[in-house]
């Protein structure tokens, strides 16, 4: 298998992973940048996660569209990996969620911090991008290059920007450290909730502690051994799934027994 193929292969399992995981939905999505041309990446067409297959894989410019035209509808929030991957040239893979959990500290002037051990790769900072700061009233989306630039500017050299109101935009070095933090990332949010809820001071992460475990290399066991956990978890996830109907057999029966 070429490199590319490869990473495509990846990246199908990367969204199949975020919506067994329920990091994304019917919206959200995940990007890669292009193994053999680091000015391009690569992002599915206009599909909910859960569906996306390799055919459905477009590739794209910095303009954020794509580099053949006329094919397959893109995703409207584009822009977001373009900006990114224009920005940072460390950046090797970019999300984009609308996870409920981080919702609250989109809209609160309290800060999102790292609390959990797992969770360190969101970094010591996690800004809130607020796209009625520059645009004005607006859909909240970002749908244009201009606007993915604001919010990159806003990510500066972060690991995950929150949007107001929206969501997060998170990055990594490798798509794997960016799954990661995108699972563990609600996981703190919630975690963090729950404290907070107990009154006291919260504890979060020093600057040393985070700076320790970010020296974990990106290729050890304790990134891939995660890559497979969640890789098996979609698969279980489809034992049983119907050939004729993509449900469950469970889910046959009990039809049936209602007479449907
Ligand atoms: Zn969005």
């Amino acid at each position: 298998m070429n490199v590319l193929d490869a990473a495509i292969q990846d990246l199908v399992m990367a969204n199949h992973i975020l919506a067994n995981e329920n990091i994304v939905d019917a919206y959200g999505h995940v990007s890669v940048r292009h193994p053999e041309n680091p000015q391009r990446f690569l992002l599915s067409c206009s599909r909910s996660p859960e569906f996306v297959a390799a055919d459905d894989i477009l590739e794209f410019g910095f303009d954020g569209e794509p580099v053949v035209p006329g094919g397959k509808k893109p995703y409207l929030e584009r822009f977001i990996h373009a900006g990114v991957y224009a920005a940072r040239p460390d950046v090797n893979a970019v999300i984009h969620s609308h996870a409920a959990d981080v919702l609250p500290f989109t809209i609160s002037t309290r800060p999102l911090q790292p609390v959990l051990n797992t969770a360190s790769g969101i970094g010591e900072h996690v800004p809130v991008w607020d796209i009625r700061d520059r645009f004005g009233d607006t859909n909240i989306l970002v749908e244009s290059i201009e606007q993915a630039d604001d919010l990159a500017s806003t990510l500066a050299g972060n690991s995950v920007t929150l949007m107001r109101g929206h969501g997060f935009t998170a990055v990594g070095r490798t798509l794997i450290e960016v799954v990661k933090s995108a699972i563990y990332l609600p996981l703190n949010a919630r975690v963090m909730m729950a404290a907070l809820s107990l009154g006291g001071e919260i504890k979060p992460l020093s600057p040393g502690e985070i700076a320790i475990r970010h020296k974990t290399p990106i290729d050890s066991p304790a990134y891939t051994r995660a890559w497979e956990y969640w890789t098996n978890r979609v698969k279980l996830s489809r034992v049983g799934a119907c050939s004729c109907c993509g449900g469950e057999h469970g889910q046959h029966d009990t039809d049936n027994a209602r007479g449907k």
